[in-house]
């Protein structure tokens, strides 16, 4: 068995800092190889043994499930180590796997059409249903594209939900639509969303909204996102922009057909024959259904009959309705249902998947439970602090900053000179810069990225100062703009890998040696150069040859406990554990120093 197998124990539900410490590497590691797999996840949150797995497979490990039978575990691990496992979100190329539909999230500027967009791609598209019949809203929707392809559209437009939900952990969207009202232009929001999306490393499309509109003027646009970097494609860059009228509903299925082009590029694959793994959109109790569930199956099917567990929600899937309020027994991957049969509400984001009956679910819930009591319910923000430790430790190489300031003027000033504090194995990235008071979304972006919210003359609203106090991000405001390079350039450089070199205090010859009993011995010295410090690492040669290395225990001038002795004096030497002094030893003292 090579190193690259080793096998590693792991419990069916696992907290991201356990599964570190299970692995040896330290939490970013794992949250990395999450994020590779498509999963984000906070340093707190539970992943259930296939996720874990993956990770593990991915680190050089052979995982076992913890309490599983020798043969299912084995199985387990080969599922888990095999390239095509099945835990995936992104790709999941086993020989099961099926190209799956994109999931599509709205965002822009508020009034730019999100809503009226999301209403007219479901009216004349209705993936399954009779178009133009009774529509729920459950969160998501399904529309069909002109060659009959489907996507799938998740009906909470903005970036904040789309934020908050990666602020949870959970990743959901494959394509961003970001809407521009072609008679407004790119708005505050357009830049925020554009950010989000960005900072999601999500591919985003450009709808080109209101073209219909008399003071429509779509080169305005198309001339503002070259500004931010966004160069369309007839201009030679590589930004898909759609001019579109949601309001008259023309111009969608040429948006469709470009979003799936994006989502080609992508190779979105899941595994419909295994069990299904999830996330939830959004949940709320019903007074005669019980608790109401909005699942986004993302690999995997779901069943009528199946036991599933989101947190601590857990439960037999009762019934499943589509978006149209049909029934449904299953559901493939990228089908949004809504689900009768938990326990209780899961809060949205939160990563479901399948467990073998109600019984191992109840257990399943318990020890997540217990698992959370434990590791209490604080999770591990960022703050200035720990991002250098993390960044320190050689985990994160990116330092996030979401900037906002009282006038947009300062920005362009603030991100050069800030992005320009990075040095070399620490990249200081503005991921989001603009004007006003510091908002929820702010937070979440922060919370998603892992970065720090830098405020210059502006401050926290009360909900965004609750949020960030909730995970534990970190505002910091300043007045001065010389304070936040400052603060931001002494982070940098503590960030840089600290270089330690030994410097020698001094040295000092044995004259006569004390002994104490069996174990101990104080050497009488004459300090020949330099100072011996109490404390300073120690080596002690006879005849030029090393006979041991420690430090020094005590240190006496006469009787006293001395702090340092200078070369010239006489003093009494312990070496921590050892007694064997004989005449004419060497004792050198010396210290580790900084020297980056
Ligand atoms: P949201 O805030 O981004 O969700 O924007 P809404 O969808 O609520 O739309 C804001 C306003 O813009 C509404 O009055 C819509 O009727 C109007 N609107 C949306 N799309 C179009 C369009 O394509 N053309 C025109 N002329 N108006 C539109």
């Amino acid at each position: 068995m090579t190193q690259a197998e080793q096998r590693v124990r792991i419990p069916q539900a696992v907290i991201v800092k356990d599964l570190a410490d299970l692995l040896g590497v330290t939490p970013i590691d794992v949250i990395k190889e999450l994020m590779k797999n498509g999963v984000m996840a906070t340093i707190n949150q539970v992943v259930d043994f296939d996720t874990a797995a993956v990770v593990a497979a991915d680190l050089g490990f052979s995982p076992e499930e913890e309490g599983a039978a020798p043969a299912a575990a084995a199985e387990a691990a080969e599922e888990a180590a095999a390239p095509e496992s099945t835990s995936r979100r992104i790709m999941d190329e086993s020989a099961d796997a099926v190209t799956r539909p994109p999931v599509v999230t709205v965002l822009g500027h508020v009034d730019h059409g999100k809503t009226t967009l999301l209403d007219s791609i479901r009216r004349a598209n209705v993936a399954g249903g009779e178009a133009g019949g009774i529509t729920q809203h459950i969160g998501a929707y399904q529309a069909a594209a002109p060659d009959g392809r489907t996507v799938t559209f998740i009906d909470t437009p903005g970036h904040a939900a789309f934020s908050e939900m990666r602020a949870r952990g959970a990743q959901v969207t494959d394509v961003a639509i970001v809407v521009i009202a072609a008679d407004d232009g790119l708005m505050p929001q357009s830049r925020e969303a554009i950010d989000h999306v960005r900072a999601a490393s999500v591919p985003l499309v450009i709808a080109l909204n209101k073209i219909d509109a008399n003071n429509a003027n779509p080169d305005r646009v198309k001339q503002q996102l070259m500004e931010v970097g966004l160069v369309p494609e007839e201009y030679g860059g590589d930004t898909v922009v759609v001019p579109v009228s949601a309001l008259r509903g023309e111009g969608i299925n040429d948006l469709l057909e470009n979003v799936l082009l994006v989502a080609d590029l992508q190779e979105l694959r899941a595994n419909p024959k295994r069990d299904a793994v999830g996330v939830v959109l959004e949940a709320s109790t019903d007074r005669h259904r019980g608790v109401v569930a909005t699942v986004l199956v993302q690999t995997g099917t779901l069943h009528v009959g199946d036991t599933i567990i989101a947190g601590l929600a857990y439960g037999k899937v009762k019934a499943m309705n589509d978006e149209n309020g049909q029934r449904v027994k299953s559901a493939g991957p990228s089908t949004p249902v809504m689900v009768l049969g938990l326990s209780e509400v899961p809060p949205a984001g939160e990563r479901v998947t399948v467990l073998k009956d109600e019984k191992e679910a109840r257990a399943e819930a318990e020890t997540r439970r217990r698992r959370l009591e434990e590791a209490g319910t604080q999770t591990d923000g960022v703050t200035l602090e720990s991002l250098f430790g993390e960044i320190h430790r050689g985990a994160v190489r990116d330092f996030n900053i979401v900037l906002k300031t009282d006038v947009q003027g300062s920005i362009e000033p603030l991100v050069r000179a800030l992005e320009g504090a990075s040095v070399e194995g620490v990249n200081v990235k503005v991921i989001h810069a603009s004007a006003g008071s510091i908002n929820e979304s702010d937070v979440n972006l922060a919370v998603a990225s892992k970065g720090v919210i830098i405020g210059f003359n502006t401050s926290p609203e009360p909900g965004a100062r609750k949020l960030a106090e909730q995970e534990r991000v970190e505002i910091r405001e300043y007045r001065v703009i010389y304070d936040i390079l400052d603060d931001v350039e002494k982070a940098v450089r503590g960030l840089l890998q600290p270089v330690y070199e030994e410097a020698e205090d001094g040295r000092a010859e044995v004259r006569q040696v004390f002994r104490l009993g069996r174990r101990n011995a104080i050497a009488g010295c004459y300090v020949r150069e330099g100072n011996i410090r109490r404390n300073s690492l120690a080596r002690v040669f006879r005849g030029g040859e090393l006979v041991h290395e420690s430090r020094i225990d005590s240190l006496k001038r006469f009787q006293e406990d001395a702090r340092e002795v200078a070369s010239g004096f006489e003093c009494g030497i312990q070496v921590d554990g050892f007694s064997d002094f004989q005449e004419g030893d060497e004792v050198i003292a010396y210290h580790m120093e900084q020297t980056r």
